[in-house]
Order: C-alpha cells, then sequence, then structure tokens
C-alpha cells in the first residue's frame, strides 16, 4: 500500500520528492525515506515515523542532485523502524530500490543470497531486490540486469531503482501495483539555476520526469502522465521514457494531459482533508447526478451492457465500498427487480463462486486498486462475466481492466476514512439501479420525474443536514468521546448506515463499535447495554420507522444511551431519545441512507479530534489497500 516517487530534472531532486511523499502519505504513513543519486554515490535519508520526521533529518543533513526516488511505507513485512524504510540497498550501496507490494518468494530468495554471503540489513521482503541487482548488474546495462531480477520476482510490485553510476536514470517496473510516470512540460530555456551539476555539468535541457504511485504526487510538475501496465519497465533518463515489457518488447510511451488541479488536493481553509471531503459532498453529488443526466432524464450508462437483459448481479467490495453495495444491493432489487449478492471480495477471490452468462459483476473501489476486489475482477473474468468498475480514479487497475466504467466524479479522496466517496458510490448505484429499471420498462415517465426530482433535491439536503446536525453532534461528542464502546442500530437501508457509522468511529476514533440490523440486536448483543453504552440510532420516518422505536424502546428500557438520528421535527423520537442528532428527508426513501450518514461522520469526526486522534492518517491503515 505504500506510496512512491521518483524524480530525475533539473530542480533538487529531495525538495520535490519530499512535496510528492506529503502528498502519497495516506497510502501508508509508518516510516519515509529517499535517496539521491550523485557525484557516483547514493545519498540515503530514512526515518521511522511520521513524515515530518524524514523532513527534519533532511533539514539537518540536505541533499542536492538531480535524481532520486522515495517511499512512505505501510509496513507487511517486519516493523516501522528506521531499519525497514525503504528505499534498500544493496550490499555494496550502489543499488538503491523502492518497492510497494510484496514479494512472496522473498524468503527462498534471501536463502539463497545469505548462502552467497550476503547479509541482509532489514527484515523486509523487498531488500532481496536491491541484492539481486547487484548480483545481476554488471556496470553496462541496468534494465537488462532488472529484467533478469524480475524473471525471479512473484508476488505483487512497483518498483522504483536508482544506480550509484547513474545520476540521470530512474529504472521503474509494475506486476500488480500501480505506478505513473509523469513528464514537466518543454523547457524554454536552461536558467542557471535550472543546471544540473552531473558530472559532465550540462545543463538539463529535455523535460523533467516523475514517478509516482497517483497523480496528486505528479502535481505541480508535471503536464502529463502515463499508466505503466503490467509487466512493463521504464526506463527514464535524458533520452526521455522508454518503455519494454519483461520480455524485452517494445512498447509506445503514450502521455496524457493530467486534469487533476493541485487545489482538488489541498486542504484549503479546512483543518483536515476529512473535514474538508465531509464538507464537499453537496458539490460531489451535484456533479455525479448531473453527469447522469442529460435533459432532466436519465441517460444509459455506456457500458457496452444490454441493462435489459440483466438478472444476476453481485458485488464486491471492501470496507466502506461494500456498505455502499449493500444499498446498491436494496436499489437493484426495489427499483429494477434484479437479484443481487453482495460479496466482499477477498472472501469471493478464494470461493469458486457459481456464477452463469447472465451475471454482471459490479466491482467496487475509490482508489480502483483495492487488490482483493481486483483479485476479484480478474476471477469474474476468467469464468467470462461481464465487469464493471466502480471507482473514483478513472486512471487505476480495475477502470482499465473493467469491461466498463461507472465513474464516482469525487475528485481526489485523500483522508484515509472514506467520505465522499461513499455518498458518491450510494448515489451512482441508485441511479445505476434506475437506468437498469428504465431499460426494462420498470420505470414509467412519472416515477422517472420523481425519482430524478428526489436525486437533485438531495445536495441542498445534505448540505442543510450538515448545518442542521453539527451542535447536535458536538454535543455528543463532548459527552461520550470518552466512551469504550458504542454501538450504530439501523433497519432496512439504515442497516448499511449503522456499520459505516460504526466503521468510521473505529477507524478514526479507536472506539469499539459495532453496527447491527436493529431487529437482530436482542439476539444476543443486547446484552452489552448498560447506562454507559451510547446507542445510535438510525430512525428517519421510513417504512421500518414504527419497528425502529420499538427496537429504541428495548434499549431505553435497559438504561443505553440513546442517540437517535431522524427527522428535526419528530417529537417522538426527540422524547424516547437522549439526544436527536436531524437529518433533513429525503425525496425518495431509498436516498435516505445519504443524509443519515452525515452526522455520523461528524460525530466521528469530532469524537477522533477529542481523543487526540489524526483523522486523515489513523494509525495502522493506508488508504488504498494494494496488498492482501
Ligand atoms: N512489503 C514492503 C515492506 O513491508 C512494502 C510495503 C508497502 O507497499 O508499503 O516494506
Amino acid at each position: 500500500m505504500c506510496g512512491i516517487a521518483g524524480y530525475i530534472g533539473p530542480k533538487n531532486a529531495a525538495q520535490v520528492l519530499i512535496v510528492a511523499l506529503e502528498r502519497l502519505k495516506y497510502r501508508g504513513y509508518d516510516s519515509a525515506g529517499l535517496v539521491v543519486s550523485e557525484g557516483g554515490k547514493l545519498h540515503l535519508r530514512r526515518a521511522a515515523g511520521k513524515l515530518k520526521e524524514l523532513d527534519a533529518k533532511l533539514a539537518a543533513q540536505p541533499l542536492s542532485g538531480h535524481c532520486g526516488i522515495a517511499h512512505t511505507r505501510w509496513a507487511t513485512h517486519g516493523p516501522p523502524v528506521e531499519h525497514n524504510s525503504h528505499p534498500h540497498l544493496s550490499a555494496d550501496g550502489r543499488i538503491a530500490v523502492v518497492h510497494n507490494g510484496i514479494i512472496e518468494n522473498h524468503v527462498a530468495l534471501r536463502r539463497e543470497l545469505e548462502g552467497e554471503g550476503v547479509v541482509f540489513a532489514s527484515q523486509t521482503d523487498t531488500e532481496v531486490v536491491p541484492h539481486l541487482l547487484a548480483k545481476y548488474y554488471d556496470g553496462k546495462d541496468p534494465v537488462a540486469a532488472l529484467r533478469t531480477v524480475l524473471a525471479r520476482l512473484e508476488g505483487s510490485f512497483a518498483l522504483g531503482v536508482v544506480f550509484a553510476d547513474r545520476s540521470d536514470r530512474i529504472l521503474v517496473a509494475r506486476e500488480g501495483s500501480p505506478l505513473l510516470i509523469g513528464r514537466g512540460r518543454e523547457p524554454k530555456a536552461a536558467r542557471t539555476d535550472d543546471r544540473r551539476s552531473t558530472e559532465g555539468g550540462t545543463p538539463w535541457t529535455e523535460r523533467e520526469l516523475l514517478v509516482a504511485s497517483d497523480i496528486p504526487a505528479l502535481l505541480p510538475h508535471a503536464s502529463e502522465f502515463l499508466t505503466l501496465e503490467d509487466g512493463q519497465i521504464a526506463d527514464l533518463g535524458p533520452h526521455g521514457v522508454r518503455i519494454t515489457t519483461f520480455a524485452g518488447d517494445k512498447v509506445e510511451a503514450r502521455f496524457r494531459p493530467i486534469e487533476v488541479t493541485a487545489e482538488a488536493v489541498s486542504k484549503g481553509s479546512f483543518d483536515s482533508f476529512m473535514a474538508k471531503e465531509i464538507a464537499e459532498q453537496p458539490s460531489v453529488l451535484t456533479r455525479l447526478i448531473d453527469s447522469r443526466l442529460r435533459g432532466g432524464v436519465l441517460v444509459e450508462p455506456d457500458l457496452g451492457l444490454d441493462l435489459a437483459s440483466l438478472r444476476h448481479i453481485v458485488f464486491l467490495a471492501c470496507g466502506t465500498s461494500w456498505h455502499a453495495a449493500l444499498l446498491g444491493k436494496r436499489f437493484l432489487e426495489a427499483l429494477a427487480r434484479v437479484h443481487v449478492e453482495v460479496d466482499i471480495s477477498s472472501e469471493y477471490r478464494y470461493r469458486n463462486p457459481v456464477a452463469g452468462g447472465d451475471t454482471l459483476v459490479v466491482t467496487i473501489s475509490q482508489s480502483g486498486e483495492t487488490a482483493d476486489t481486483l483479485a476479484g475482477l480478474r476471477l469474474a473474468k476468467s469464468k467470462f462475466l461481464p465487469v464493471v468498475g466502480l471507482v473514483n480514479t478513472v486512471t487505476s487497475t480495475i477502470a482499465r481492466e473493467a469491461n466498463g466504467v461507472m465513474p464516482l466524479l469525487a475528485g481526489p479522496e485523500i483522508g484515509v476514512a472514506s467520505t465522499k466517496a461513499y455518498t458518491a458510490q450510494v448515489m451512482a448505484l441508485y441511479l445505476f439501479a434506475a437506468q437498469v429499471a428504465k431499460a426494462k420498462g420498470l420505470l414509467p415517465r412519472d416515477a422517472e420525474e420523481a425519482l430524478v426530482a428526489a436525486a437533485r433535491a438531495l445536495p441542498d439536503l445534505a448540505e442543510r443536514t450538515l448545518k442542521l446536525c453539527e451542535p447536535a453532534v458536538e454535543e455528543c461528542a463532548d459527552l461520550y468521546s470518552a466512551a469504550q464502546a458504542s454501538v450504530f442500530l439501523g433497519r432496512g437501508g439504515e442497516h448499511p448506515t449503522a456499520l459505516e457509522g460504526a466503521l468510521k468511529l473505529k477507524e478514526i476514533a479507536y472506539v469499539h463499535a459495532v453496527g447491527y440490523p436493529a431487529g437482530e440486536f436482542k439476539h444476543g448483543p443486547i446484552a452489552l447495554v448498560t447506562k454507559h453504552l451510547p446507542v445510535v440510532c438510525m430512525c428517519p420516518r421510513d417504512a421500518m420507522y414504527e419497528k425502529m422505536l420499538s427496537n429504541i424502546q428495548e434499549v431505553k428500557a435497559r438504561a443505553g444511551r440513546i442517540i437517535s438520528v431522524g427527522d428535526a421535527a419528530d417529537r417522538d423520537l426527540r422524547d424516547l431519545s437522549d439526544h436527536l442528532l436531524p437529518v433533513g428527508r429525503a425525496g425518495d426513501e431509498l436516498l435516505q441512507p445519504i443524509l443519515s450518514i452525515l452526522p455520523l461522520q461528524r460525530y466521528a469526526y469530532h469524537v477522533a479530534r477529542r481523543r487526540d486522534c489524526d483523522v486523515d492518517q489513523p494509525r495502522n491503515l493506508a488508504k488504498s489497500v494494494t496488498v492482501e
């Protein structure tokens, strides 16, 4: 899951790389490091802990040089201490490597190298790579050496490599982990401060080149990018970018303009990306809804599918995306009468699922790089099932490998806990279900008009809900931030909301929390209720309202602290609850969960702040889970 970056060009490489790491740290942040190749030597700086530790080291011992690679880690093999942080060096200190992924046959390779006298400096799987490179590099052809090493690796990786004897080259390779290459604008003229201090002292007149795991890290230096594909090597240097396959075949380097702006990846006036992304939800929803309508009418997505003949859908997702999928099932059943299964990707991929030719697989992943979901996608494709990707990052692997893509258009989501991508997923699934219903002739004109009106009204309702709920949310956070545990209850469409609310509290505030279908609570977990337990009850005026009121009564009878989420004007609910987090009322009941989750996102945020947690970079997590 880590982030990788690389730079060759006229600027100070370490300074460019530290900014790139700042933009990648959402992918992993337990240690970081960088290396610069200059004057025939590799100059290494690494630090355990957050990026500011590396920053401080670099300030104390600055680096010059114009070619380097960098890494922010989410440890898989070996604890997050300095000697395990990347880059890793060959024993002679002449080759440095950064790696995202897992080398699965590292134990056998390590044994072989140790047998040859190599002494390892870390416990990582990664370190076999620089040692193997040193073994095969003859001082002449670094690409040939890398190709030989790649043939020996099993697992998933994006690799970046620099050499002491080539201070103007970066090699990268990809198999299973994302990697992008960025290119700067044509240099107008080489200015004196743009002079490289390479051996020849020649000014850098080429376009600067960057490498990164994700687009934000290519900004602001790159104006164009390309995605390296699995099984490809790129050789970056004054000659530009040369791409070949692992087998040695040439591939044309085709760059595309970068459309993400630097503003989209900054916090602006907010104290955290999470706060910014929560606040962005109304505008994200508006953009998404507009993209699925033409002249106020639903347009069929261009997925290359005959929606009218769909009989079965399987959703594959993990974490928050799985909660969105649970709602997707409700939408498709309610609107389009399609049979839907929802599977957790890491389970699906190791079963032998039964699926016929009329099944569509929909993979849901914000980043589009989630390893388990990608593996599920590949399994489905191997069974000749059509696959659609519901992703936020349209340059991602899932987007490229799926037969069709439904983009979320939510803009970069940087806070590790998903907020705007979740509500966008839910809305996208609602509109998709409506499109399937329409294709099947199950959505008459007036029903379509009502549905579109309800969707269009939602962004305003979300905006108002965020304002309306804030005082009560803060009050609850004040009262319950010290609670050891919390329960979230909901029925129907609010069951996924309860799961998602509990997940938010766990991941950013480290409070043990469980979400339950409220009707199931009495079958065991109700034993948890004491006067110290906050129980968050999702109780909008939907079809399950009366049933939910009874479930709240059951908790109240056992003295639990009741925080309800419901209609501001609901006197009965207010009287029954210790606190009411008010939300707006959606025009279509199916859409209500998009409003109901908003106070729970803000609640988790406020509880986390009161517990001194870093909301953007919660411990032990990373944003896109590109390992199993
Ligand atoms: N497996 C490598 C390690 O543990 C890389 C992990 C990552 O992708 O951050 O160091």
